[in-house]
């Protein structure tokens, strides 16, 4: 069968005779960059969304067309807290922590306690609904690889002392939670390694390579290099990573994962910059400054199981998806807003916030699925 007609198979399945009006799909972390744009595309297919976040680098602002929709739920909430939901859920997404290595260093015990204890009480209400749930896990499993590229059945090479380990070693014992409670209790799991992914909707400062370099090329200011730019990185547009989690989430169940979710273009930081300086015609020069502590010089993802077992490999070429994102840093520096700024405090202490479900439309920043 051809891998196009095998994960329009596996899609197909969502629209099964139990299921009439679609599921109800818990969505941690989906105020986020990745999440929101799941949030959206889940509301498009005709499913009931619970999208759960506290704003620690997510922003209502994301997931402000889905407001008013009769079927989204927007809960302010910390995973690291219990959560109780009244009504049947039939699939968790487990997306909550922040990704960009400013964020998520900057409250290491933090982000350690959201990827662990979240871990663990997403797992339990999992438990408690019967749903399936899958754990958007990372590249950073490997660490600073020994193996290049890299498969699912390298065990990695992380520093568990250093400052990236809050983030590396957080995920590593999530997959691990994953795994007992699917070996315990029979629970279906499965577990996304996602490389780089980027796209409209990143933090503008958000430290991460791609939304840096675009938003210094735009503003004409020194592009950031750390290091001399030759370590590598793989980058897949968000929109090609969502149709991977989704097939995942709807693949047999006994697709556990681990599945690399990436892009096997693999290219240096000094190719990504010089990429963006020609897109967006800036005249920024290069300022060279030091690699940051454990920073992984080579990555890239064996796609070779996602590709066998959902048919799915990313089709964006980067170009594409690059000029989409310099697209809407554009347009949000041209008109900026609140939104923009980063949300680099603890929100543990706010009350939560439930929206009403009212109605709207969603948006869509589609390039290819
Ligand atoms: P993001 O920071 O934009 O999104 C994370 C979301 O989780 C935010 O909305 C944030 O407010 C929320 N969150 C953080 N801590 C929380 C907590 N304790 N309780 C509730 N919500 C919380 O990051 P992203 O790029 O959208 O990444 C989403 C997921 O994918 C993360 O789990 C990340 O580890 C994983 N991932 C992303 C990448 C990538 O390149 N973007 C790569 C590998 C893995
Ligand atoms: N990087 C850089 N300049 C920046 C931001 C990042 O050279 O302004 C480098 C960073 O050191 C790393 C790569 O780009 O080698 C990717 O960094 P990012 O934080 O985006 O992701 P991660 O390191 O988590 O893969």
């Amino acid at each position: 069968m051809s891998t196009s007609k095998k994960a329009a198979r596996l899609l197909g399945r969502r629209n099964g005779p139990n299921r009439a009006g679609g599921m109800t799909v818990l969505v941690a972390g989906g105020a986020g960059f990745i999440g929101s744009h799941l949030c959206d595309r889940l509301v498009q297919r005709g499913h009931r969304v619970i999208c759960v976040d506290n704003l620690y680098t997510g922003r209502l602002d994301n997931v402000r067309p889905l407001l008013n929709h009769p079927d989204f739920v927007f809960i302010e909430h910390d995973v690291r807290d219990r959560l109780v939901v009244a009504e049947p859920v039939e699939r968790v997404y487990n997306l909550a922590c922040a990704a960009s290595p400013r964020h998520y260093q900057n409250d290491p015990i933090g982000t350690m306690n959201t990827c662990v204890v979240g871990a663990h009480n997403l797992l339990e209400l999992a438990r408690e609904k019967s749903a399936r749930i899958l754990q958007a896990s990372t590249s950073e499993v490997y660490g600073d690889p020994e193996q290049h590229p890299q498969r699912e059945d390298y065990v990695g090479h992380v520093n568990p002392i250093g400052p990236r380990a809050c983030y590396d070693e957080g995920k590593r014992a999530a997959e691990t939670l994953f795994f007992d409670y699917h070996r315990l209790y029979g629970l279906p799991i499965k577990v996304a390694r996602i490389f780089n992914t980027y796209g409209p909707r990143m933090l503008e400062n958000d430290g991460r390579v791609v939304s840096n370099f675009i938003v210094q090329a735009l503003r004409n200011e020194p592009i950031t290099i750390y290091g001399d730019g030759s370590q590598t990185r793989s980058f897949c547009y968000v929109d090609d990573l969502l149709f991977g989690l989704e097939l995942l989430m709807e693949s047999p169940l006994t697709v556990t994962g681990p599945c690399n979710l990436g892009n096997p273009q693999e290219v240096t930081i000094c190719d990504i910059a010089r990429l963006i300086l020609a897109q967006t015609e800036s005249a920024s020069t290069l300022d060279f400054r030091p690699l940051p502590i454990d920073d992984p010089k080579r990555r890239r993802p064996v796609i070779d199981r996602a590709l066998e077992l959902l048919g799915w490999r990313p089709r964006a070429p980067l170009d594409a998806g690059l000029r989409a994102t310099i697209g809407y840093f554009a347009m949000k520096l041209s008109a900026p807003e609140d939104g923009m700024r980063a949300a680099a405090k603890d929100t543990r202490d706010r009350p939560p916030r439930c929206t009403p479900r009212l109605a709207a439309a969603t948006t869509s920043d589609s390039l290819v699925h």
